[in-house]
């Protein structure tokens, strides 16, 4: 009879870093493809390596090779229901709207296209106010963080990612505003490309994070020695 773990003997132990079977699947993958995504924090030029001090920053998703025959990135959202959050690809986006694949709720691509629905309802004599209620994907996320928060952030997010993921940190010579009315989709993506063609990124990628997991390190303590280097 296989012995039923109680809660205080695996306290007692050491907590290790473990791999869930989606990581081991990504590791068997890495074997012959790259990873399927990749991860992106794109600093203003005010970034500080201090661990107390917080840096302002952007979080992008990216799906590896969905663009242009493989050769380019195609961008991914968060699903905007908060008790959600997950990562939603834009190749489920509909005319106006996507329905989450993680919490089967329905999203406004951008406010355009929740006026235009609202407007409709009303031109039907119908009530609108559920609509309203309905938040939009987000397509980028602003934060002011310190490194130790970021690395908390960017292993979430990996791990929202099924651990398939690379981590690019990408250093910017704009400003980024953390303030939400900056955070105007079409602007935000126009520096972005320009960024993404410019700078030299740090890359820590699937294949060295597993090798590190499998060498015993903590992901958390990794990608926070990215952050500072
Ligand atoms: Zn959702």
């Amino acid at each position: 009879m296989p012995v039923r773990r109680t809660s205080a003997l695996s306290k007692k132990e050491k907590p290790k870093p473990k791999i869930t079977v989606a990581e081991m699947e990504a590791v068997k993958k890495e074997l012959g493809l790259r990873a399927q995504y990749k991860i992106e924090i794109l600093f203003s030029r005010h970034r500080s390596p201090n661990l107390m001090k917080p840096s302002p920053l952007m979080l992008l998703i990216w799906e590896s090779g969905k663009r242009f025959h493989g050769g380019g990135d195609q961008k991914m959202y968060w699903c905007g229901y908060s008790n959600c959050d997950m990562p939603v690809s834009s190749e489920l986006f509909a005319y106006m709207h996507v329905v989450c694949p993680h919490c089967n709720r329905e999203l406004f691509l951008d406010p355009k296209s929740k006026q235009a629905h609202v407007k409709s309802m009303q031109d039907r004599g119908l009530n609108p106010d559920d609509m309203r209620g309905i938040p939009y994907v987000v397509g980028e996320r602003l934060a002011n963080l310190t490194p130790p928060k970021l690395a908390e952030l960017l292993e979430k997010t990996w791990r929202k990612l099924n651990g398939d993921a690379d981590i690019y940190l990408k250093f910017s010579p704009y400003e980024i505003r953390y303030d939400p009315k900056y955070d105007d989709n079409s602007r935000t993506i126009d520096n972005l490309e320009r960024v993404r063609l410019q700078r030299q990124p740090v890359i820590y990628t699937l294949k060295n994070i597993l090798v590190d997991l499998a060498a015993g390190a903590e992901l958390r303590t990794r990608l926070l020695a990215m952050i500072t280097s």
